[in-house]
């Protein structure tokens, strides 16, 4: 059984959802990177300030803001015998970045895990979420940078340990596809 989880797949596929069940029930924590921005961004600490105008226009935020965030959270106790990362890598770069740092805290066996979802599905559930940063234009934009630089990522994973899980079914049935995918031996 993996319990080194990294959800992939475009925004409004649910991993935010199910990462979070999953990581409530393997008692691991979901690490989401949009999370910790937007809790920074209501802290109004240095790094919300300078993430919040790429947020709101549905751009990646720098990898100068995240990538030392993401080493020092992987470090912390909690995350020693496992983890998701919801969010995290969302570049190509980010996923090499990744692959060397899991080398060096001998963080071993990683699965990839993307939820695939049709792109008509995304926008409505997207719309119907009402989160600050999920106006439409917003949404559009993040879904043109997820084409172009997210989805490319999913190839870097297919050559590794990727699963491809249906996540245009109900939440419950996805869990228990997800469930069953981590605790297989
Ligand atoms: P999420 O909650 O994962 O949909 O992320 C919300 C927003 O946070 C994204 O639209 C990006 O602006 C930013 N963000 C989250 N994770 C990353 C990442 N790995 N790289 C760059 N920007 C990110």
């Amino acid at each position: 059984m993996s319990k080194r989880l990294i959800f992939l797949g475009p925004p409004g596929a649910g991993k935010g959802t199910q990462a979070q069940k999953l990581a409530e029930q393997a008692q691991i924590p979901h690490i989401s990177t949009g999370q910790i921005l937007r809790d920074a961004i209501a802290a109004a600490t240095a790094l919300g300030k300078k993430a919040q105008a790429y947020m709101d226009s549905g751009d990646l935020v720098p990898d100068a803001l995240l990538l030392d965030l993401v080493r020092e959270r992987l470090q912390q106790d909690d995350a020693q015998d496992g983890w998701i990362l919801d969010g995290f890598p969302r570049t190509v770069a980010q996923a090499e970045f990744l692959t060397d740092l899991l080398d060096d805290l001998q963080q071993n066996s990683a699965i990839a895990i993307t939820l695939e979802v049709p792109e008509e599905v995304l926008v409505e559930r997207l719309l119907a979420r009402k989160r600050q940063d999920d106006t439409e234009s917003t949404i559009r934009r993040r879904l043109e940078v997820y084409r172009q630089q997210t989805a490319p990522v999913i190839d870097f994973y297919r050559t590794h340990n990727l699963h491809a899980v249906d996540g245009d079914r109900p939440p419950e049935e996805v869990f228990q596809t997800l469930k069953a995918l981590v605790s297989a031996p």
